[in-house]
């Protein structure tokens, strides 16, 4: 009989402000425990009811907002403190508070692995001093539990992305939770990894977030003469619908609020109900994100790199799903951050590989279920400094984990407009010439109104590769969908070497042929990282779209050109071009050079 001692097995635990988790390694995989409610993630509440019995999780986090003076949140900030924190008739130091959480992991390690569990690794922020280190310790010996190794959260982050790959990068740990907020810059070399700077602010998370939203709601209250109670279940309601509201506006471009009978005010039921858009939740957080950005420079600064520096950002904490943090970190390195490790598990990942490490496993990868491509749809937008059709707006970006819904909002561009036509691309270049289509259709019987209608459009993706499409016209839910299969395989065409033409499309138009050339930098478009504007290429049979399909083509045809008549086609698309930006588009100046262009594509095309 083997003689493994059951103590042997050391779980990993990310001892979080606002949620924690344990991990374990096994058979070369990372393995995220489970309570008995298949709960992944342990919200960082402790409670006592009325009672006195104790509550841990959840529940003291459902008892929150009515019963505060119960519930004790975020301990990790007071760690290391010599306080006493009342709970019930007693008092505790925030070590056994943080021990309580701990036993709960432990609980549900041992529930979930069928045995005892008495080892541990526990990640700490990069910035805790020696005493708060210590103090996370001692919990950790309070919880039973011998605790091996404290490491770094970013340094777990980064074990769980680059755990075996070999070589030397620099990356930057984006790490925005509930409460708060860290980045740190770290070196890896091989097996080595190390936190070269870390910077943050421990009071900045989607806490914050969720209460721009909840004074908002309130807000809207106030106009209909309704006070809600501070901590009443009214307020709680409020608190969870906000915090929803907010994780619904990371995948799509609005949000309706809805509750019922929310309270009683003055002998009437008050229900709340409104929408909120993407673009008017983001005015909100922006100085939230101004903050975390300008926190990015300092401790870039204090490793003295540059942006130019970093390799790889990877997004650790909730709160990063927040398609805003992407953006602006895109836009500032020109790479597209990686996401796809669930940054709510990442660190407990990370922790457990180290734990399996030190355990004489070997270090191996985390394996999750991405997206190879980029999907998105074809819009007129900035593409180099022009305005032109043909130009990818993405859905879901490369890496993303799936399954998988995403939506954007476009607009029509021509008054009255009847019809849409919505092309499906993958790819990554911003120029669609050189994706791959793989669907197209058309949205007809669109209202009558003004250039602007809002148009939604959103892509669904599942494991098995098939991609839904739905465009909805937003003012009136006048909806299309198609469903394409094999979304995720890759399409004929789709490896065409592109660089040839593409590096002669560029010394044509006098354009640098750096952009596109690196694989993993940001390239989508206007200058580095600037989204593409949004409006759709519509169908119609305005001279304009006309035009724009046409310089498309005339671009695609480029290379197949004598140098003569490309010097021609350019001329051609660069006065087409000047006339849509002037807008002077149903003219016949417009018809003139696109029947020339025309012309000559026929003769390219035969
Ligand atoms: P963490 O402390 O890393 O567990 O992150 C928790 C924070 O992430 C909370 O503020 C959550 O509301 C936030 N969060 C979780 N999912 C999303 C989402 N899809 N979009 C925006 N924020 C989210």
């Amino acid at each position: 009989m083997g003689i493994e001692s059951v103590n042997d097995i050391i779980v990993g635990i990310d001892l979080g402000t606002t949620n924690s988790e344990v991990a374990i390694f096994e058979n070369g995989q990372t393995r995220v425990l489970t309570d008995q409610q298949g709960e992944r993630i342990l919200p960082s509440f402790v409670g006592i009811t009325d009672a006195g019995a104790l509550l841990v999780g959840r529940p003291a986090l459902n008892q929150y907002v009515a019963n505060p003076e119960r519930t004790i949140k975020s301990i990790k900030r007071r760690m290391g403190e010599a306080t006493r924190i009342s709970l019930g008739k007693n008092s505790y130091s925030p070590s056994e508070i943080s021990a309580m959480i701990l036993r709960q992991l432990r609980d549900t390690a041992e529930a979930a692995l069928g045995q005892p569990v008495r080892k541990a690794v526990i990640t700490v922020p990069a910035y805790f001093s020696d005493a708060q280190r210590q103090a996370t310790r001692e919990a950790g010996e309070i919880a039973g539990l011998e605790v091996m190794r404290i490491i770094n959260e970013p340094t777990a982050a980064a074990l769980a992305y680059e755990a075996g790959h070999r070589g030397s990068r620099r990356v930057l740990v984006y790490d925005l939770g509930g409460g708060t907020f860290d980045v740190s810059v770290v070196r890896i070399e091989d097996d080595v990894v190390e936190v070269v700077s870390s910077h943050g602010n421990n009071h900045l998370g989607g806490d914050d977030f969720d209460q721009k939203i909840v004074a908002h709601l309130l807000d809207h209250l106030k106009q209909q003469g309704v006070q809600v109670p501070t901590t009443s279940s009214a307020m709680a309601r409020i608190i969870r619908c906000a915090e929803a509201a907010k994780r619904q506006l990371s995948d799509h471009v609005e949000v309706q609020i809805d509750e019922e009978y929310l309270l009683e005010y003055k002998g009437r039921p008050v229900h709340l109900s409104l929408e909120l858009s993407r673009r008017d939740y983001e005015e909100m957080i922006q100085p939230y994100i101004d903050e975390t950005m300008a926190a990015v420079h300092t401790a870039l600064n204090g490793a003295n790199m540059t942006v130019a520096a970093i390799d790889e950002i990877l997004l650790v904490g909730g709160s990063t799903r927040t398609p805003m943090v992407r953006e602006r970190l895109q836009e500032v390195f020109g790479l597209i951050p990686r996401g796809e490790i669930d940054p709510d598990l990442c660190v407990a990942m990370g922790a457990a590989i180290h734990a399996g490490v030190m355990g004489g496993s070997k270090a191996a990868a985390v394996l999750v279920d991405v997206t190879p491509y980029t999907f998105g749809i074809g819009v007129v937008g900035m593409l180099d400094g022009d305005i032109r059709p043909g130009v990818l707006s993405p859905i879901i970006r490369k890496n993303t984990s799936v399954p998988v819904s995403r939506s954007e909002i476009y607009m029509t561009m021509i008054d009255g407009q009847e019809r849409v036509g919505i092309d499906v691309y993958q790819g990554e270049h911003p120029d669609v010439s050189y994706d791959v289509q793989i669907g197209s259709f058309t949205v007809e019987g669109l209202s009558d109104v003004p250039a602007g209608n809002e148009i939604v459009v959103q892509f669904d993706l599942n494991l098995d590769g098939m991609l839904q499409v739905t465009a909805r016209e937003k003012s009136t839910g006048l909806a299309k969908q198609v469903t394409i299969d094999n979304a995720m395989t890759q399409q004929e065409g789709g490896k065409r070497d592109v660089s040839q033409s593409r590096d002669q499309v560029a010394a044509l138009f006098g354009q640098s042929n750096k952009r596109g050339t690196e694989d993993n930098r940001a390239d989508s478009g206007g200058s580095a990282g600037t989204p593409p504007r949004i409006e759709v290429q519509f169908e119609t049979d305005s001279v304009a779209q006309q035009a724009a399909a046409l310089v498309t083509k005339a671009r695609r045809l480029l290379d197949q050109a004598t140098e003569a008549d490309r010097i021609e086609i350019v001329d051609l698309i660069d006065a087409i071009q000047s006339l849509l930006e002037k807008g002077d588009t149903d003219s016949a100046a417009l018809q003139k050079p696109c029947d020339q262009l025309a012309d000559i594509l026929f003769y390219l095309e035969t």
